[in-house]
């Protein structure tokens, strides 16, 4: 390494581009002392983001759809704080952990990697942010998860008709393949579970889907979408495409078609927008907050600045657009960026960021799934084991593994749990908020 001085490299967040360039930058760099490697993330695990929906559905524990960060690590350091802001000139990030304590830490680098990922967007609808459920992390998945079993609870006691249908119709906003995910879920859960409520009649719950678009899972190819949609029409489940919503109470939600649904359940999944500290930072940005970073995954004009996974806008080559932001190409570009510091720090040449998408999977519920792997399409039963192999595989740890394929076991001789910890959402609306 020329010079002798030692070489800070700094990771924001732990998600799948940050956890993964770590990873890479353990492996490359286990022997060297000069170099240290600290990786910041507000909570001391990894989110495992497919399976958030199968939390909801109860199929597997939430504590299985997260991994402890600090067991992957030998040489990285690992700190549970909060970033609350960067100073770019001084080189140093100005982070914070927790309310009772107080800590105020401020972190140098010589290499920055920023890879906090997205937050929410609620894209200013009317009641949206106070009243619908959000599904980004485990405690949303928590979070829904007791509210949905709240609700049975409520309908078993109530004998007004028209309170037990509000009680029982379930809404999800955003048809992409998270919408779809929980909402094929959350169907699955109220067919297992809804037995167990004996007051509760079949046709009396109801989950709908709304969404902008022309039609569902837009990642995917219409002739999968369209299977997926007519399969979800077959099973009971309601679709309005070309629809937004307008407006969210406690106890209802608004179409632009001006329809109302009385419901109690409105769950977000649609759409993301820059986290606030990305948004604060001078970079030249895309039309959706994302940084715009070359080839290299480096931010242009700030030397050792780099930017990955959803809160990036990385071209693609072949077809000038960016990157999608997903799961897989996060991954992708952490190995890609820990080889690009590593060429930084030791004066070798940097290689581009070019990934061919593998292909894309999306669970429908009643062991159905949609799957576009390499050109090929799958669906029914083969592609939902294609999903359950693929997303297995890639979950990290072996004893995470073990007990989400356990879960999964148990699943298929087992009604699901219905146990309600009476976990509740808090909203702290703030003024900027999306
Ligand atoms: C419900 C759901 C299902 C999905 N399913 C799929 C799928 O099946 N396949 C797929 O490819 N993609 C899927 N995705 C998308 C995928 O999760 C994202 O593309 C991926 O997580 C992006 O990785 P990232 O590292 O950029 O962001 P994230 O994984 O979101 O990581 C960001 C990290 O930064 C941390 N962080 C945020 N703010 C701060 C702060 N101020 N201080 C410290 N740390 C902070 C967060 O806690 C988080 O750990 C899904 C997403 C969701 C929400």
């Amino acid at each position: 390494m020329p010079g002798n001085s030692r070489k800070r490299i700094l990771i924001l967040g732990g998600g799948f581009a940050g956890l993964d360039t770590a990873l890479s930058l353990e492996r490359i760099f286990s022997k060297d002392k000069n170099v240290d490697i600290t990786l910041v993330n507000q909570n001391n695990y990894f989110v495992y983001t497919p399976m958030l929906a199968e939390v909801v559905g109860s199929s597997i524990d939430a504590k299985h759809a997260v991994c402890p960060i600090r067991e992957f690590f030998n040489k990285v350091s690992f700190k549970e704080l909060d970033v609350k802001s960067i100073d770019l000139r001084n080189r140093v990030v100005n982070c914070f952990h927790c309310n009772i304590c107080n800590i105020n830490l401020n972190l140098q680098y010589d290499y920055l990697v920023i890879a906090l990922g997205s937050i929410t967007s609620f894209h200013n609808t009317p009641g949206a942010e106070e009243y619908s459920f959000p599904l980004k992390n485990v405690n949303d998945a928590k979070v829904l998860r007791s509210h949905v079993i709240d609700m049975f609870e409520h309908a078993e006691l109530e004998t007004d008709p028209d309170k037990r249908r509000r009680f029982l119709t379930f809404v999800v906003a955003g048809g992409g393949y998270t919408g779809v995910e929980v909402a094929a879920e959350l169907n699955d859960f109220i067919h297992k579970s809804r037995k167990f409520y004996r007051n509760v009649l079949p046709d009396e719950v109801k989950v709908i889907i709304v969404d902008h678009g022309s039609r569902i899972m837009h990642e995917m190819s219409e002739s999968l979408a369209s299977y997926g949609e007519r399969l979800l029409r077959q099973r009971g489940m309601e679709i309005y495409l070309k629809t937004g919503v307008t407006n969210v109470t406690q106890d209802r939600v608004e179409f632009d078609s001006g329809k109302i649904v009385p419901t109690m359940t409105v769950i977000w999944a649609a759409g993301t927008a820059p986290h606030p500290v990305v948004e604060s930072l001078p970079f030249a940005k895309d039309k959706g907050g994302r940084i715009q970073v070359n080839e290299y995954l480096e931010v242009s004009d700030w030397p050792n600045v780099w930017a990955i996974g959803d809160c990036a806008h990385i071209p693609n080559p072949e077809t000038g657009n960016p990157y999608p932001p997903t799961a897989q190409h996060a991954v992708r570009e952490g190995r890609r960026l820990a080889y690009n510091i590593e060429a930084a720090i030791i004066g070798k040449e940097k290689k581009p960021f070019q990934y061919m998408t593998e292909g894309m999977l999306a669970p429908l519920g009643h062991r159905s799934a949609v799957a576009e792997i390499k050109g090929f399409k799958f669906s029914g039963f083969f592609a939902w084991f294609l999903w359950r192999t693929i997303y297995l595989a890639k979950l990290p740890g072996l004893d995470r593994k073990l007990r989400v394929a356990l879960d999964w076991a148990l699943d298929l001789f087992f009604p699901r749990d219905i146990v309600q910890l009476k976990i509740v959402r808090r909203v702290t609306k703030t003024p900027d908020s999306h």
